[in-house]
C-alpha cells in the first residue's frame, strides 16, 4: 500500500521531522531498538519494537531479503535512506505495509510469524518498490500499486526467492481479478481494489510484454523503471503520468507505456490472459504449473524471471545498535480503515 494523498503526504513529512514522539503523545520506549544497514548504497534502519514477537536476527533477516531483492533489480537501492518501522499485530504473518513518501515503511508482524512465515513474505518487498517509482495523482494510483505487484515477484525470482513457476501460478490466478466488469470505465479514476492493484499488474505485464517484442527482448520494462529512478522518480516524489510515459518511453526507444495507456486508461480493454498465457508458453493444471519451452514468447518468459546481473555487489552491513525513541510512537500511526480493508482482501 501506497500512502499518497496530499494531506497523509504532509503530515508524514512533518512526523518524519523528528516530532512524532512528541505528538503522537506516547513516552519513548526504552526497550525499542534501532539498526541500520547498508544495501545496494541505500541505508535502511529498522526501528524494532520492542514487543514483537521475533528475535531482531530474525526480523533483520527478513529487511535484508526484501532489500536484496529490490537492489538487484535496480542494480542498487532506489533511495539513498528509508526507514523501517515493524511492530506487532494479530492478523496475517506479515500485514499492514505502508509506504510513505518514499522515506518511511510501516510493517505490522503477527506475535506467532516464524521465520519460515517471512521467508515466504512479499509485502516488505511490495513495499520497497513504492519507493523507486514516483508518486501521482490519485487517478492513477493503480499504476503505483499495479507496479509493486507486478515487480515484487519478478525480482524475487531473480534471486533465488520465488521459483518461476510459483510467479506464473500467482500471475495465472491473480490476474482475472483485474478485469474490467459490467459498466467499467478503464483504469483512470478506479477505486475498485481489483482493478487497482490486479488492473495495474496487467497494465505493467502489457507494458513489458509490448517493450520485449518491439526489441526482440533486448529492453523491457526494467529499463524504464531505473530510467525513472535515475531521473528523481522516487515515492518521495510527484509526478505526471505524462512524465512517466516520456521518461520510461524514452529509455526503451518505444512508445510502449503511451499505447497500453491509451488502451486501457479511459475504457474497458480485455487482454485475453488465456490467449497470453499460451503464447508465453504458461498453464496451470490441477493447480501445477507447466512449462511449453516450443511457445512463440517461451524465451521472453524465461527472461522475465532471471536476473541480468547475477554477479551485482550486494552489501549489508550491521553499522550500530541503538535506542529508538520513534519505534513506538510511529507504529501506532492510524491506518485509514477504507485501506485496511483493502488491503486485508488482497492476495
Ligand atoms: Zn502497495
Amino acid at each position: 500500500m501506497k500512502i499518497a494523498f496530499r494531506l497523509a503526504r504532509r503530515l508524514t513529512i512533518f512526523l518524519a521531522a523528528g516530532l512524532l514522539p512528541a505528538i503522537s503523545g506516547q513516552s519513548p520506549d526504552p526497550g525499542a531498538i534501532e539498526e541500520t544497514f547498508v544495501s545496494g548504497g541505500g541505508r535502511v534502519t529498522v526501528s524494532l519494537s520492542p514487543s514483537l514477537g521475533q528475535k531482531p536476527a530474525e526480523v533483520l533477516a527478513w529487511v535484508g531479503l526484501a532489500a536484496k531483492a529490490v537492489t538487484a533489480y535496480y542494480g542498487r537501492y532506489p533511495v539513498s535512506a528509508v526507514h523501517i518501522f515493524v511492530a506487532p499485530r494479530a492478523g496475517d504473518p506479515v500485514n499492514s505495509g505502508s509506504e510513505h513518501v518514499g522515506r518511511i515503511i510501516i510493517i505490522r508482524l503477527d506475535p506467532e510469524a516464524t521465520p519460515e512465515d517471512l521467508k515466504r513474505d512479499w509485502t516488505l518487498t511490495h513495499e520497497m518498490f513504492h519507493l523507486g517509482f514516483p508518486s501521482l495523482d490519485r487517478s492513477y494510483h493503480y499504476l503505483e500499486e499495479g507496479l509493486s505487484d507486478y515487480l515484487e515477484p519478478l525480482a524475487r525470482a531473480r534471486v533465488g526467492q520465488l521459483s518461476a513457476r510459483k510467479v506464473w501460478k500467482d500471475f495465472i490466478e491473480g490476474m482475472p481479478n483485474g478485469l474490467p466488469q459490467a459498466g467499467d470505465a478503464g483504469l483512470d479514476g478506479t477505486r475498485d481494489w481489483g482493478r487497482t492493484y490486479w488492473g495495474g499488474c496487467i497494465f505493467w505485464l502489457l507494458v513489458d510484454l509490448d517493450v520485449r517484442q518491439r526489441t526482440k527482448n533486448a529492453r523491457s520494462l526494467d529499463d524504464a523503471i531505473r530510467a525513472m529512478v535515475n531521473a528523481g522518480g522516487t515515492g518521495g516524489s510527484d509526478w505526471s503520468l505524462e512524465r512517466v510515459m516520456d521518461v520510461g518511453d524514452a529509455a526503451t526507444g518505444t512508445d510502449s507505456i503511451h499505447k497500453i495507456h491509451l488502451l486501457l486508461g479511459a475504457k474497458p480493454f480485455d487482454p485475453h490472459l488465456e490467449e497470453l498465457w499460451r503464447k508465453l508458453g504458461v498453464r496451470e493444471e490441477r493447480g501445477r504449473i507447466a512449462f511449453d519451452e516450443t511457445a512463440p514468447l517461451a524465451a521472453m518468459r524465461r527472461s522475465m524471471t532471471q536476473s541480468k546481473n547475477p554477479a551485482l555487489p550486494l552489501a549489508s552491513t550491521v553499522r550500530f545498535w541503538r535506542w529508538s525513541p520513534w519505534a513506538t510512537a510511529a507504529t501506532t500511526l492510524p491506518m485509514p480503515e477504507t485501506w485496511s480493508v483493502r488491503w486485508a482482501a488482497s492476495r
